[in-house]
């Protein structure tokens, strides 16, 4: 017996409609429960309903309901807990997998990565300034101590100085920004792990940061963006080796 989705797609299939297009019944089972995901009705840490309940809830067969489980494995949305069952994942990794992957595959340039950091986070500074709270404000002043105390471990300054930049996009209140910024987390701890050997730099770093803050805590936007364009600047040509004349070139690629 075929697996049906019910009327809609049984129409479809008896009218002749762009046979081509159509989706397999495990797809449209593995998009109904992604969207169930999304919408929050099956959050992170849950349970997945199990292969029964899915093919009742879902009229379809077993085979299918196991096949779009496999695709959301697959995708990252659920896991296997070991113990014959599904849990929800956090799908906010997935973006960040996903572009670690890219850029794992692809040639991403340090240039283009410093692209994006400018168009992100210039005018993420400037909101930051006219929207953060005082909760905003405590994580941007702990993450500065942090840096500070990590001045000679350059895990935890890198750990402090993302976390700090993902601070500002928080402040923003755009949970697309956190997201994009999250998803760049692995390529940017790639360039500050270099930037954090040159001499003099963390210490310079942590300056231009206390500036953006202060610039932040001070709600000037103009003053954040200013500030966070030349940190930035000041970053890519350190760790490009322009500026310095050093021979500092970093690949986003080499070591995987
Ligand atoms: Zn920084």
């Amino acid at each position: 017996m075929k697996d049906s989705l019910g009327a809609g797609a049984s129409t479809t299939s008896v009218l002749g409609f762009d046979p081509v297009a159509r989706r397999n019944t495990y797809q449209l089972v593995a998009e109904a429960i992604a969207r169930a995901i999304a919408e929050g009705r099956l959050r992170p840490g849950d349970r997945l309903p199990s292969e029964r309940d899915l093919s009742q809830t879902y009229s379809v067969g077993r085979s299918s309901t196991r096949e779009a489980i496999r695709v959301l494995e697959s995708q990252g949305l659920v896991q296997a807990d070991g113990r014959g069952g599904f849990l929800v994942m956090d799908y906010g990794n997935l973006l960040r997998q996903a572009l670690g992957l890219l850029v794992g595959l692809e040639r991403v340039e340090i240039s283009d990565l410093f692209e994006v950091r400018k168009t992100l986070e210039i005018e993420t500074a400037g909101l930051a300034a006219v929207r953060r709270s005082a909760v905003d404000l405590e994580a941007i002043s702990a993450h500065l101590a942090e840096m500070e105390a990590g001045l000679g471990d350059p895990g935890r300054y890198n750990f402090a100085d993302i976390g700090f930049h993902i601070d500002l996009a928080s402040a923003t209140g755009n949970l697309l920004t956190v997201r994009l910024m999250d998803a760049i987390r692995d390529a940017m701890s790639k360039t500050f792990a270099v930037a954090f050997h040159l001499p003099g730099n963390p210490e310079l770093s942590l300056e231009e940061h206390r500036g953006i803050s202060a610039a932040v805590v001070a709600r000037d936007p103009d003053l954040a963006r200013v500030r966070m364009r030349s940190h930035l600047e000041r970053v890519e040509a350190e760790t490009s080796g322009v500026q310095s004349g050093r021979a500092v070139t970093v690949s986003l690629v080499e070591d995987r």
